[in-house]
């Protein structure tokens, strides 16, 4: 017989499913929104989590109704036993995904067949070298570029996560919608989110009304049209008429998903974090390293989640630096 898994819900309900694990804090590129100006202070190796600990964690929450993974970073395929983690991970039956910045990930397009991580999530902000260039301080954009078109032809489902910002790529909106003409991706583009050490300004920050604004601007209301939205999908999705693809918009600031959120994150250093936001987290690996139960701090800190954006529930609280600057830096969240 089969236990009956007892899904780890917070105090407002909300079934926590899906389980985005960091596996590193390095990166092979420094995108100023997310990596802090003067890097992060490095977290000793034996601090980090060891491939064991993140299989052993991982079997506890697909114990407790996790069925869904996804692995990110800094940028995971950086990690020396990327190929180790992901293979035992397979092994738990759940939907495994991957968020990367596609630098290296020709190398694993192998493996990532064999393990079904057929969802890849993708990050790239620009389409023109020099800009991307300048964002990810890396001259990586030939190579990125390759692997996108090579992931699409290989058959992934293929979503690209773009950070708009304005007066850098804003003016990019429609060149990258224009690529789900012809390929069958998805376009997401994300607000700006405030993170400590990525010097944040809402001024900066492209809204969802205004990505809008251009789409319609630019296409033509008649030919936006609303798409139905997965289930606890974080972006509000569209395609243009006729397009093989579609884009969503992902407005964490100006319009937060809360309500259908299903997440929890584990960070490279083994702390569980209940939201992208939140200012507080459980350390599992002190109490896992001496071989007690780590169910109890996981359901309490499911249980201490707040009902929107760690307790920022205004754009005022999210601007505030003294309220989100008690947060990670977004390199060592992964997204
Ligand atoms: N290195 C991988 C990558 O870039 O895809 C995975 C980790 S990265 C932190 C995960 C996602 O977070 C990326 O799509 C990135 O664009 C996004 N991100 C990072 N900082 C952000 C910020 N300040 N606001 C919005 N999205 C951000
Ligand atoms: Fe690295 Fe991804 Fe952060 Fe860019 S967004 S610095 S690729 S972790």
């Amino acid at each position: 017989m089969t236990a009956i898994k007892k899904t780890l819900t917070d105090s407002f309900g909300r079934e926590h499913t899906y389980l985005r694990i960091s596996l590193t804090e390095k990166c092979n590129l420094r995108c100023t929104y997310c990596m802090p100006e003067h890097g992060i202070p490095l977290t000793p190796k034996s601090h980090l989590m060891s491939a064991d600990e993140v299989f052993e964690i991982a079997k506890i929450f697909v114990e407790k109704g996790v069925s869904k993974i996804r692995l990110t970073g800094g940028e995971p395929l950086v990690r020396k036993d990327f190929l180790d983690i992901l293979k035992r991970l397979a092994s738990l039956n759940v939907q495994l995904a991957l968020t990367s910045n596609a630098v290296i990930i020709d190398r694993f397009v192998d493996d990532l067949k064999v393990y079904q991580v057929n969802d890849l999530n993708i990050s790239l902000d620009s389409l023109q070298p020099e800009k991307f260039h300048h964002i990810t301080k890396r001259n990586q954009f030939k190579k990125v570029h390759e692997n996108l078109l090579m992931l699409i032809k290989e058959g992934f489902r293929v979503k690209v996560n773009v950070v708009l910002m304005k007066g850098f790529n804003e003016d990019e909106i429609v060149d990258f919608i224009n690529l789900s003409q012809k390929y069958p991706i998805s376009i997401r583009f994300i607000e700006f989110m405030p993170f400590d050490g990525n010097k944040w300004d809402k001024s900066k920050m492209v809204s969802y009304k205004e990505i809008m604004n251009v789409v319609r601007e630019s296409f033509g209301e008649n030919e936006v049209e609303r798409l139905l939205d997965a289930q606890n999908d974080t972006a509000k999705n569209y395609k243009i008429s006729g397009y093989k693809g579609s884009f969503g918009i992902i407005s964490s600031v100006t319009n937060p998903f809360c309500d259908t959120c299903n997440r929890i994150r584990l960070t490279a250093d083994g702390k569980l974090k209940n939201c992208l936001f939140s200012a507080t987290e459980s350390h599992l690996l002190p109490q896992l390293r001496v071989g007690k139960s780590i169910e109890a701090i996981i359901e309490k800190e499911v249980k201490s989640k707040f009902k929107v954006r760690g307790g920022m529930n205004s754009l005022e609280k999210l601007e505030n630096p003294d309220l989100h600057s008690k947060n990670r830096s977004m390199i060592s969240i992964g997204g």
